[in-house]
């Protein structure tokens, strides 16, 4: 349940809300907005009586959330929220982040070359794969801490910040240590005791859409995230599993401007995992950004066809470059500053 004051109620008539919301045994958090505050009811299973509520002095009116999420919302927070990333911001509306790198980290040589590229192209933020989540157990499964130190290392030579995959709650604050963006891939959007754990941390999070999850789905996991108090988090669709193999997985881009009419966290579209095909990756990586995505995340790599993960999808350094530049017009052209 969220409660909106009016413009005019005072800081005592929240306080007043919110100790009755608390004396009916519910979770009160109030939520200031430029114009006027609105108060989130949390801790309610089900319809909760608003009469005693709605004659309170300062109240305008009470909207009933019977969805599986609340604090994603944008009934309950009407302005978009900014993730800070090591200084860059994501979701501020003034211009797209790009962060670039490849699928794994693979040697200190990889993966410095790579940021130093990704950086002197423009892009924002390095990517890197220590701990992967391979569909099959023979497959390279990543560096581990060793990845993370030399993903650290690029970080600092280049730097850009880095965002890295974690995969298990009892390595979020090993992962944290590194990272400045943890993501949530794919494959484990549904680990709810890895978002629990990702929420009482206080660094940013990318948490990507499960395969076959539904949009209320993906809202309700970075629920989550926040319900433990971390509300910094970044969405980010990597394409969904349909009946079409043309594409490794489809690219559901709707949920771009639907994600933005239904929450204020900002999202990201990845292309290169959508489509697993390199040649397709640049043209929807701008579709996603004229669709209104808050940023990018593709695969690049200095010599992809030695790739030990996703070298098909991976851009090569000059389809890097040729991106970048068409990112920048295309910037322009819709109107970022
Ligand atoms: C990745 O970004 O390296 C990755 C494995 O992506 P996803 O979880 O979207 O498959
Ligand atoms: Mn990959």
């Amino acid at each position: 349940m969220l409660i909106v004051m009016n413009h005019s109620a005072s800081q005592s008539d929240v306080d007043a809300v919110s100790e009755i919301v608390r004396e009916m045994g519910f979770r009160a958090e109030p939520i200031p907005g430029s114009e006027r505050t609105a108060i989130g009811v949390l801790g309610n299973h089900g319809y909760v009586d608003d009469t005693k509520i709605l004659d309170l002095p300062g109240v305008q009116r009470v909207i009933h959330v019977s969805k599986p999420y609340k604090l994603v919302s944008r009934d309950f927070h009407p302005e978009n929220t900014i993730v800070d990333v090591a200084g860059i911001k994501v979701g501020q509306g003034c211009r797209p982040v790009v962060v670039g790198g490849p699928c794994a980290v693979e040697s200190e040589e990889q993966i410095i070359k790579t940021a130093l590229f990704v950086r002197k192209c423009g892009g924002d933020m390095l990517r890197g794969g220590a701990f992967k989540p391979r569909t099959g157990p023979h497959c390279f499964q990543g560096l581990r801490e060793e990845g993370l130190k030399l993903l650290a290392k690029a970080g600092k030579e280049s730097g850009l910040p880095i965002v890295t995959e974690v995969m298990s709650p009892d390595n979020v604050g090993l992962v944290a240590e590194y990272a400045d963006l943890l993501q949530v891939g794919a494959r484990n959007m549904q680990n709810f005791d890895l978002l629990r754990e990702l929420g009482k941390i206080r660094k940013p999070v990318l948490l990507k859409r499960g395969m076959s999850a539904t949009v209320e789905e993906f809202l309700a996991a970075a629920e989550y995230i926040l319900a433990e108090g971390n509300e910094q988090v970044i969405l980010c669709e990597r394409g969904i599993r349909t009946y079409e193999t043309a594409t490794r997985n489809t690219l559901d881009l709707s949920v771009v401007p639907l994600i933005k009419e239904m929450s204020h966290l900002p999202i990201m579209v990845d292309p290169s995992h959508a489509t697993g095909k390199r040649s397709l990756v640049s043209p929807m990586a701008k579709a996603a950004l004229v669709s209104g995505a808050d940023g990018v995340l593709v695969e690049v790599h200095p010599e992809p066809e030695k790739a030990l993960s996703d070298g098909p999808q991976s851009l090569t350094f000059p389809g890097f470059e040729q991106l970048m530049c068409e990112i920048k017009q295309l910037t322009k052209f819709l109107g970022y500053c």
